[in-house]
């Protein structure tokens, strides 16, 4: 399981320049409680914040402690104090530590998975289990470092039993992770799993449709100099991890996010 099992199906994928934002609205329950065992899951009703006015949205923003700060060092710092001891949902009751997010506040790419599981939760730190070392090999295939790259989750403790967050966790949690998103601006995101292409995108879709195509994302009320990010949607490691064939699949993903940021992959070397 190396870096270069990302090499092995190297067919193109047809990029969609048009961002495909169409919301479904179908609602179809699932009974799996695994990442892992979802990411072809029927479509269910995403988890997102409600539409608001623009005006309502900016007035948050700028009551929010990081606006207006430019340094998206001190920025993160601002929200993660601003997230406190968190108990805002009642996934606080389970949790060890608070995954914040971690890596380069300037990175050009971001990833965003579900939540954290249990090495996450007992480190703080997201993407750190075996399902974090597959990410990372992933990353290094694509020429990038972990440390290059800016990683967090849609909620920041850990579910009980890895079970999936609910619709009001994710929408309690969530804002916290746009602000992250808006301070570091990323260039490109992708989206790990069902679970966060769903909540970030409101799209109502198994993932054969979610992937393999662009989607335009910026949180509202963030910087207008900002042009947003370009989202793409893989499978999550830990879905990697028990379906191992579908690896070439995620590199097609991973393909198309190098290709628009213009990364050359490092030569494949003998194993
Ligand atoms: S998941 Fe998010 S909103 Fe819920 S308690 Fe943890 S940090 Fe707070």
């Amino acid at each position: 399981m190396g870096i270069y099992d990302f090499y092995r199906r190297e067919s193109r994928i047809a990029e969609q320049t048009e961002a495909d934002s169409a919301a479904a609205e179908t609602v179809v329950s699932s009974s799996l409680s695994h990442s892992e065992l979802r990411e072809e899951m029927a479509a269910r009703k995403s988890a997102v914040v409600p539409a608001i006015a623009e005006t309502e949205i900016l007035e948050i923003v700028k009551s929010t402690p990081e606006y207006g700060v430019a340094d998206p060092v001190a920025a993160l710092k601002l929200i993660r104090e601003d997230l406190g001891d968190c108990t805002r949902c009642k996934l606080y009751k389970g949790r060890t530590k608070i995954v914040f997010g971690v890596g380069d506040p300037r990175a050009e790419l971001m990833f965003v998975g579900e939540g954290p599981g249990a090495d996450e939760d007992a480190q703080g730190e997201p993407f750190v289990g075996r399902a974090g070392q597959l990410l990372n090999n992933m990353i290094k295939a694509m020429g990038l470092r972990r440390e290059d790259v800016y990683i967090a989750n849609i909620v920041k403790c850990r579910p009980p039993g890895n079970r999936q967050p609910e619709r009001d966790e994710c929408e309690t949690c969530s804002p916290f992770l746009m602000r992250q998103i808006a301070t570091v601006k990323p260039k490109a995101m992708v989206a790990l799993g069902a679970t966060a292409a769903k909540n970030l995108l409101a799209i109502n879709a198994p993932m054969s449709e979610l992937r393999g195509r662009w989607y335009d994302f910026k949180p509202a009320g963030s910087d207008p100099s900002w042009s947003g990010a370009r989202l793409a949607v893989t499978y999550h490691p830990a879905f990697l991890l028990r379906d191992p064939r579908q690896k070439g699949e995620a590199w097609k993903d991973l393909q198309m996010v190098m290709k628009y940021l213009g990364i050359v992959p490092p030569p494949k070397t003998a194993q």
